[in-house]
């Protein structure tokens, strides 16, 4: 039934990969369940590495401590456990023109089903002398030829720079390589090309199918370095073809809620300002006093705001949004106050609540794990208009709430929530403003990927009096000395908190470790008042223990991550991290932001467990080195990638499939600036909206060809 179709040469990229030749039903599903089903999918699918074949050297000419790509037949192999338990040496003597040569794999004992005599393999790897058996060939990467009917590859495989693969389900490289020659070769000679002429000419860059060709099988000319690096043109013109789509899409997004005005309409007039005057409890610090003149111009403005406000833990961003809410409350508008944990809505709900005593308008608290009867009274309250601010996490977003008149919505995402999110509730009210907080500092690169579409504000500097907080890191051993300097706190009348990780907040084991250690504790500081809080306890035992340590019944707050974000004591002075090696590094920023948040010295102790690897210490020692969240932000993109930093998922950061956000960094700026210029342009070209239509239109929900 396929093999008609097989005969049928496709008519553009986007044909089903099963009608490809080479592929049958079970490599078909095997690809689908890697997410490849198109030709363009697997065409898109970058080697991980290139080897250079072409430069296959005779065993008689390497010389110990050459990288080298020789080739040969298998003649013998065997495997040796050595003397030291558990190592394992698989041997191989292998024949090229010039005559034998040992090849010796450590700890790779599953190499005895690899390979079998007669077998041509193709080696890359490292000549060494050791003793005994003189030269060899060790560990080196291998690639087997010939695989008995499909000699006649010869050409695609050897003799030249040869694409290297990562597997999917048992698909070899070498299997690979094949279906992308046969893809390629079936591509029509005219295929649509999104990224315009201009841009690659301005870049030097060449047309789609070239770029296509030469990204996975370049010429003998091409730098090895430059293919490894993934910036020869060819590459390069893929990798900014998707970014530059991307950022098209981002702007289109953005653009779509600009255009239509907002049905609502706010007014700043003398008494709203004193109002304002009347909530703030302090003089706004000048950043602060510069993004609430900004936030307060998008407010006034005929289209919806959509803006992101940066500022490093502890700048006073909540205050900001306060005023922003009072602004919308005081035209007659409700607010939406968003927060990624039930912990951090609780928070905010009794630190605004408290703020806005004074005025006229009710604030409520939204949550999952509310009590039902009280949660159907706030639905109904914000339905009727009596509840002009509501806190809550993502609940506020289910179906069944509906606001009379949603002005704003405040989301205090703190490096958690993601764009899902944010449209979704932008769908609720017709067209609220949108103003999105984060605490991470997100350096620009990622800012332009995952946020490129809203407006940023950034704030700089910290209320004043602040105290910048000590680190220092320690190991275990040294706890008990740690103690006695958080006793030293504590006798002055200061708090502490002392936080554990919980790999999963659900962990029995875990939890258990907490509270057996909240026991210990007790016993330690027996003088003092020692809580405990974690993500488990329900909602009013949580708002007890907060309280309490909030109002200084309590003098330590053990707990776990919950506290990572929100908790604002100022009369807290010292945090002590217990394993502080098994949390990231803006974790480690935000628990840290947790004390320093009055005008004393606050101290932070990070404990770890040996043995500490090299990573370990040098994540340690980028918290412990600076208290500016941006640089350990981009401390963390470095070491971690920024899926992990911002989570792919819920940070909304896209799938890229040529793209990686870190090594392409300069691209993204090039990206955004071309797609700014194309938007400003006449018109978008057709092909540039049928990518778009074909790959990022569920992610943008944007039905971009009409
Ligand atoms: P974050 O930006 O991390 O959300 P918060 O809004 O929680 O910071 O503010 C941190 C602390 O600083 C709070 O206790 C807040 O009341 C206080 N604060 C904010 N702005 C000022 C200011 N201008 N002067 C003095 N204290 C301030
Ligand atoms: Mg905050």
């Amino acid at each position: 039934m396929t093999t008609e179709s097989k005969t049928t040469p496709p008519a553009n990229p986007y044909s089903q990969l099963r009608f490809l030749k080479g592929v049958g039903p079970r490599r078909a599903a095997e690809l689908e369940g890697a997410g490849l089903s198109t030709y363009e999918d697997l065409l898109y699918r970058f080697p991980i590495r290139f080897e250079d074949r072409s430069q296959v050297r005779l065993s008689s000419e390497v010389v110990s401590g050459q990288v080298v790509s020789l080739r040969g037949a298998v003649v013998s192999t065997g495997l040796r456990h050595t003397r030291r338990r558990g190592f394992s040496l698989f041997e191989m003597l292998a024949r090229d023109d010039a005559g034998t040569f040992r090849v010796v794999w450590m700890n790779q004992p599953f190499l005895e089903g690899v390979f079998t005599p007669g077998q041509k393999v193709s080696f890359h790897g490292k000549m060494e002398w050791r003793q005994p058996g003189g030269l060899r060939l060790t560990n080196p990467k291998y690639e087997i030829l010939e695989a008995a009917k499909e000699s006649d590859d010869e050409g695609l495989h050897t003799a030249r720079i040869v694409p290297i693969y990562e597997r999917i389900g048992s698909l070899t490289s070498k299997q690979l390589r094949r279906l992308v020659y046969t893809a390629l070769t079936t591509l029509p000679s005219e295929i649509e090309e999104p990224l315009p002429g201009t841009v690659r000419g301005r870049h030097g860059l060449p047309g789609r199918r070239q770029a296509l060709w030469e990204a996975h099988f370049p010429s003998r000319e091409t730098s090895l370095q430059l293919l490894n690096r993934f910036r020869t043109p060819a590459q390069v013109r893929l990798i900014l073809e998707e970014l530059f789509l991307f950022q098209i899409g981002l702007c289109l997004r953005g653009q779509a809620g600009r255009e239509e005005p907002k049905p609502h309409k706010v007014v700043v007039n003398d008494r709203i300002r004193r109002s304002a005057r009347d909530v703030l409890p302090f003089r706004l610090t000048l950043g602060q006093k510069s993004a609430l003149k900004t936030i307060v111009g998008d407010l006034c403005g005929s289209s919806a705001m959509n803006r992101l406000l940066q500022g490093d833990v502890g700048c006073g961003k909540t205050i900001v949004a306060l005023l922003a809410a009072l602004v919308t409350m005081e035209n007659d508008l409700q607010v939406a106050f968003m927060a990624p944990t039930e912990l951090l809505a609780e928070q905010h709900y009794l630190s605004l609540k408290s703020l806005l005593k004074a005025s006229r308008f009710r604030v409520g608290l939204l949550t999952g794990s509310g009590k039902t009867k009280s949660k159907r009274q706030i639905v109904t309250d914000i339905e009727d208009g009596t509840v002009s601010l509501v806190v809550g996490t993502h609940s506020l977003v289910q179906k069944g709430i509906r606001f009379r008149a949603l002005g704003l919505v405040v989301i205090d995402e703190q490096h958690r929530f993601g764009v899902l999110q944010r449209a979704n509730l932008r769908d609720k009210g017709r067209q609220p403003d949108v103003l999105v907080m984060t605490a991470t500092p997100i350096p620009r690169t990622l800012a332009l990927t995952s946020y490129g579409d809203l407006d940023v504000s950034l704030i700089k500097d910290q209320p004043p009096g602040r105290v910048p907080v000590m680190t220092r890191v320690e190991t275990e051993s040294r706890r008990e000395d740690v103690y006695k300097s958080i006793e030293g706190e504590l006798r002055n009348g200061r708090q502490a908190y002392i936080v554990y990780p919980l790999v999963d907040e659900s962990a029995k084991i875990d939890l258990k470790a907490a509270t057996v250690m909240a026991r210990t504790l007790a016993g330690r500081f027996s003088e003092y008042r020692v809580g405990l809080l974690h993500g488990r306890m329900n909602a009013d035992e949580r708002e007890a223990v907060m309280g309490g340590f909030a109002c200084g019944e309590l003098d330590v707050l053990v707990a776990t991550t919950v506290i990572e974000v929100g908790m604002d004591v100022a009369n807290a002075t010292v945090i002590l991290v217990e394993h502080a090696e098994r949390f990231g590094l803006a974790q480690l920023h935000q628990l840290r932001g947790r004390v320093g948040r009055g005008n004393r010295r606050a101290y932070c102790w990070l404990l770890y467990k040996e043995p500490l690897s090299e990573t370990g210490r040098a994540r340690l020692a980028a918290v412990s080195g600076t208290t500016d969240g941006f640089k350990i932000a981009e401390h963390d993109l470095r070491l971690r990638g920024p899926g992990e930093v911002l989570g792919t998922r819920q940070s909304g950061l896209p799938t890229l499939r040529v793209a990686n956000l870190l090594r392409d960094q300069d691209l993204v700026e090039t990206a955004r600036n071309e797609a700014v210029a194309a938007l400003g342009a006449d018109g978008l070209d057709m092909a540039i909206l049928k990518q778009l239509d074909r790959n990022w239109k569920e992610r943008f929900g944007l039905a971009v060809v009409g």
